[in-house]
């Protein structure tokens, strides 16, 4: 992996996203690699995005730029790393999500994460302590190793996920499993859908699911894993078996389950329960 320092302009910027106010993203690029990423096509840095995992920037002035974005800023909901991983292994030595992190919720934002990394224990101690205003995910897309390795090259294994969510939940944080992106015939059989929800039950966490879309970016990175990109997305009625399934699973081991088309909703009513 390559690192890059640098700086930028800014910190907070404005989300396109329903669920989100806005968003923060400390890293440039992603080091986990995924192949199915759809933020290679919303990574700015040509490098990053041309060599998806291997070239990650470092915006090292961020923190010191959200201390002062945030003044007057209306209070809203945060996503921290929404086109990267916000514990990917650079946290460790930069800590940019954790200041980040702390800034915001000191500040009354509401704050969420999506990781797929046991470097977020970091951020327990906050996450904990503001647990009305913070929420972390953990994206479990296959329970199995030899998948992950196919699909997700450098990220730690489904296990050590479900272990840190499991800590987390267990220290009143608020938790939830993404289930995603399935992909036809990697992670959409029943045997998956069960070992997720068993995972969720187990930590307490809740589970939002999606499906993969053909992005644009991942194309070539999925073809170089040797998948054919075009089989993953599935058509309309495979999707609605898939759903269903998740559905019925979820409701046999007392899971709450959203679409990500439903997360939008979710996420709206618990910011003006909590801002508002
Ligand atoms: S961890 Fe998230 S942001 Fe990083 S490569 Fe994987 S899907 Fe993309």
């Amino acid at each position: 992996m390559r690192v890059f320092e640098i700086e930028t302009s800014g910190s907070i910027s404005r989300s396109g996203m329903r669920e989100l106010d806005y968003c923060l993203n400390p890293y440039l690029g992603c080091h986990h690699g995924c192949t199915y990423c759809y933020a290679i096509d919303m990574t700015s840095r040509r490098d990053a995005a041309e060599n998806w995992g291997e070239v990650v920037y470092v915006r090292r002035n961020i923190v010191k730029n959200l201390a002062a974005d945030i003044k007057g800023l209306r209070r809203g909901t945060v996503g921290i790393s929404t086109i990267t991983d916000p514990y990917q292994a650079v946290e460790a030595k930069y800590r940019l999500t954790g200041k980040s992190l702390k800034i915001l919720l000191e500040n009354g934002f509401r704050v969420t994460l999506q990781t797929k990394s046991p470097l977020a224990r970091l951020d327990f101690h906050l996450l904990a302590r503001y647990r009305n205003l913070a929420d972390i995910g953990f994206t479990i897309a296959t329970s199995d190793n030899a998948r992950t390795r196919l699909t997700e090259p450098h990220t730690p294994s489904p296990g050590a996920r479900f272990r840190t969510i499991k800590e987390a939940s267990s220290l009143g944080i608020n938790t939830w499993i993404y289930f995603g992106p399935i992909m036809k015939g990697i992670n959409d059989s029943q045997e998956e859908i069960s070992a997720i929800m068993r995972w969720a039950s187990s930590s307490n966490s809740r589970v939002i699911f999606d499906f993969y879309r053909n992005y644009e970016g991942s194309r070539k990175t999925i073809a170089a894993s040797g998948l054919n990109p075009e089989g993953l997305s599935g058509n309309d009625a495979w999707r609605e078996r898939v759903s269903s399934a998740i559905i019925k699973t979820a409701a046999e081991f007392s899971v709450e389950v959203n679409s990500e088309e439903e997360e939008w909703l979710v996420e709206r009513r618990k910011t003006f329960r909590t801002l508002f």
